[in-house]
């Protein structure tokens, strides 16, 4: 099934901020591509079978396998003969090497930054943490992200990792067109900062930036509690709620980046005042330092504006959960309103989403059950039995390293794309 190919491609520009204008692709990188993504997408295959899968002249298909041999892209397998009765010729197979690619990550906010190196099967090789505070301006602190990432190209090659791309998690909300972070409520003066140009300017690679927890989405989703899920929500508890959407496996991002900031939908009319100006959102009523507060019984006013920084050993919120555990019923009961509120959050995101799974990461990991089971209770309430029917909710399984998973997900997905679909990291074909 021999198929014409065009000698040069114009491949639409997706609306990233790496992607070259106008740039072209030439055929012979075209049919590189199409030999990973075949391999990466229909699974491991012989010459003759990628001959037949992409209609490549026998002779090309040897030259290009060559190539992707040498590269260390591809490995060859040799398997039994099918029919496993001993008979017949041992097949040579081929497949992508994904441990020898990978990305270089950094994830950031006001107390620390954290760079790491990821491949592209999955496995993070690589990682160090810088502990803050960082009191310091935007700029300088862009030049201390830029430095942390850098470290993580130039330590890549000594894990036998070839970087492909660039990906920041940023704390806040991002624009995902200019590659740059907008706003970041717990860092002061984090504002319409160009994360993604410096990046790139730093490593010289393609940058990709979104909102952590959408990393983090797509990383529970490729590698952890979402595997096997094509279309999941992922919401997060830290000192807020924050949370990312997959859609038929890719992030679903909206206009900016921001689909899937679901701490700010409301659940109730004349609730707890929000942080963003706000009354009754979600986050407003899931807090942990607000439910810790309520616990310790605080009065209202104050209680209403108390604020937690992170996950803390044996913080208030924590002992509540130790409190609960042990039978507290003050503690149950306002753990139990809070599992009303978040499926009432919950049920509406079911109503526009259709999810086939909830993953619940963060501090919702250290609530379990104590959580989990009020509000699968609650659920029913809240959205079509329909839609309910067949939703697993499940506890996340990656912690903070998701967020370094989406992004190798990510630029595995981009990068294994069929060339005519031309959804890839534009400069990074150079790197195939
Ligand atoms: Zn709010």
């Amino acid at each position: 099934m021999a198929r014409g190919k065009p000698k040069a491609i114009r491949i639409p520009a997706p609306p990233l901020a790496w992607w070259p204008k106008g740039r072209r692709m030439t055929k012979p990188v075209y049919n590189r591509l199409l030999v990973c993504a075949s391999l990466f997408h229909e699974g491991p295959e012989s010459r003759v079978g990628l001959h037949h899968r992409t209609g490549l002249p026998i002779s090309r298909l040897s030259e290009i396998c060559g190539e992707l041999l040498r590269d260390g892209l591809i490995r060859e397998s040799v398997v039994a003969p099918p029919g496993g009765n001993g008979r017949g010729r041992p097949q040579t197979l081929l497949e992508i090497d994904l441990r020898g690619l990978g990305v270089a990550c950094v994830q950031y906010d006001q107390d620390h930054i954290n760079a790491a190196v990821t491949d592209l099967g999955g496995t993070l090789r690589w990682q160090r943490r810088w502990d803050g505070p960082f009191e310091e301006d935007a700029q300088r602190r862009l030049r201390r992200i830029a430095r942390a990432v850098t470290l993580a190209v130039d330590t890549a090659p000594k894990l036998g990792v070839r970087i492909v791309a660039v990906g920041a998690a940023d704390p806040g909300t991002v624009d995902i067109a200019t590659g740059g972070a907008v706003r970041a409520v717990n860092v002061p003066g984090w504002q319409n900062v160009p994360v993604a140009e410096a990046l790139r300017k730093a490593t010289g690679r393609p940058t990709v930036i979104q909102r952590g927890d959408s990393w983090q989405a797509l990383g529970e989703v490729s590698f952890g509690a979402g595997r096997g899920a094509q279309n999941a929500l992922f919401v997060t508890l830290l000192e807020g709620i924050g949370g990312g959407i997959v859609e038929r496996g890719r992030l679903l991002v909206g206009r900016d980046g921001s689909a899937g900031e679901i701490g700010h939908t409301r659940v109730s009319e004349d609730g707890p005042p929000c942080g963003c100006g706000g009354r009754g959102c979600l986050e407003a009523h899931v807090a942990p330092a607000r439910l810790a507060a309520r616990w310790r019984q605080l009065p209202a006013e104050q209680a209403e504006w108390v604020t937690l920084r992170g996950e803390m050993p044996n913080d208030d919120f924590t002992q509540m959960l130790q409190a609960a555990r042990e039978g507290d019923a003050r503690a149950r009961e306002i753990l139990a309103e809070a599992a009303r509120a978040l499926a009432r959050g919950l049920g509406n995101a079911v109503s526009l989403l259709n999810p086939e799974r909830i993953i619940l990461g963060g501090r919702f990991v250290q609530a379990g059950e104590l959580l989990l089971d009020p509000l699968k209770r609650a659920l029913p309430e809240y959205a079509l039995g329909e839609l309910l029917q067949g939703i697993e909710v499940r506890l996340a399984e990656l912690g903070e390293t998701s967020a370094f998973l989406g992004i190798a997900a990510d630029a595995r997905d981009r990068l294994f794309a069929y060339p005519s679909i031309g959804a890839r990291f534009g400069e990074a074909e150079a790197n195939l």
